[in-house]
């Protein structure tokens, strides 16, 4: 792939419009590209007969229809799962995830390729952050699934590798283009933007963003182990967060996610319950418990079923909502990160 063609899959409809006049074309040829990217999942412009044929031929040499190209797909045996490794023009390494759900088929999209945020159980970050992804990359994360699946997507979680609030331009012209009633028609209230705690970013969404979920990567109940275990603590602790949540819940009138995943021996025991509990208390919000898949490169393990049962039972007792989530794809490397750390460590990246 030729990282200097465009992309235009970056712009939005109206930008694409904009585009296409500026070249002496029919605005309405930047609509029929853009149905033919999205709502139609075409994988080359001459498959877009709507377009005139010359119009189809300058396309295919001065522009890329595709952002991403597969790198490999691993499917989980039992739940069908799918994990996804593409790499991008300038060959950085994106992760996605094809999951199928009861009520529809849900992808999980990187927002970056890396991570600056270290998060102590997490191999995104050990490579620190190469880059913000453009909205059509990760738009592509989506169309790529799509094509290789033949199945629709309804739901987006931005929880892959990366910290979405610390790409947010991108992110918010990657939700409004899945959005776009012309493309995909993704509404805001099935996407979630899950986010390890930047305040700034969080009050950013409930001004510009307030149907999309925000969830939470909390992890742990205090300051001690939380600093300990995502760094962005030290830079915005517990209280400046829950606040930044509060606040979200208030503007938005939204339920909040808490993401909790349960490490053996580090903060699954009932004093963290218990402190977990009445930190949240009151909240209009909801825990997902979550045993972590094994994180070789970190050494972390995830809590037994008896841990997780009694942390879920302290939490409900306290009149949370409470959910322990189903750790999909643990055969296939599915927690954040580890498939594109073992490729790297395999090709020295
Ligand atoms: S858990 Fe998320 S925010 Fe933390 S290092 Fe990994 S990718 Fe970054």
């Amino acid at each position: 792939m030729n990282e200097k063609k465009l992309c235009p899959k970056n712009m939005t409809r109206e930008e694409l419009k904009g585009f296409f006049s500026d070249m002496g074309e029919r605005p309405f040829r930047g609509v029929q590209l853009f149905r033919g990217m999205y709502a139609r999942g075409l994988s080359s412009f001459d498959e877009m007969t709507d377009l005139p044929a010359a119009l189809r031929r300058i396309l295919a040499e001065t522009a890329a229809l595709f952002t991403l190209t597969p790198r490999e797909v691993l499917v989980s045996r039992p739940d069908g799962s799918r994990k996804y490794l593409f790499e991008t023009a300038d060959g950085h390494l994106v992760e996605s995830v094809f999951m199928r759900y009861d009520y529809g088929n849900v992808i999980c999209v990187s927002s970056q390729a890396g991570c600056r945020m270290g998060c102590a159980f997490c191999a995104s970050g050990l490579g620190g952050l190469r880059r913000g992804l453009r909205s059509g990359e990760m738009a592509d994360q989506l169309l790529r699934a799509r094509l290789d699946t033949g199945e629709d997507i309804g739901r987006i979680v931005v929880m892959g590798v990366g910290e979405p609030l610390d790409n947010f331009d991108e992110l918010k012209r990657f939700i409004e283009t899945v959005g776009d009633a012309e493309g995909l028609g993704i509404g805001r209230r099935n996407i979630t933007v899950s986010t390890c705690g930047l305040p700034p970013g969080i009050e950013r969404m409930a001004e510009e963003l307030p149907q999309v979920g925000l969830s939470i990567s909390l992890h742990a109940p205090n300051d001690r182990l939380r600093d300990a275990l995502l760094p962005v603590n030290k830079r915005y602790n517990l209280a400046v967060l829950l606040k930044a949540v509060r606040g979200h819940i208030a503007r938005t009138g939204r339920r909040a996610t808490f993401e909790y995943a349960l490490i053996a021996g580090l903060n699954d025991g009932a004093e963290c319950a218990a402190e977990l509990a009445r930190r949240l208390r009151g909240m209009n919000c909801h825990v997902n418990l979550i045993p972590l898949n094994r994180v070789e490169e970190t050494g972390f393990c995830g809590s037994g079923r008896a841990e997780t049962e009694r942390f879920r039972a302290v939490l409900a007792s306290a009149g949370l909502q409470v959910t322990v989530r189903r750790s999909l794809g643990a055969d296939i490397h599915a927690a954040c990160g580890q498939l594109r750390a073992k490729t790297l460590s395999k090709i020295g990246g």
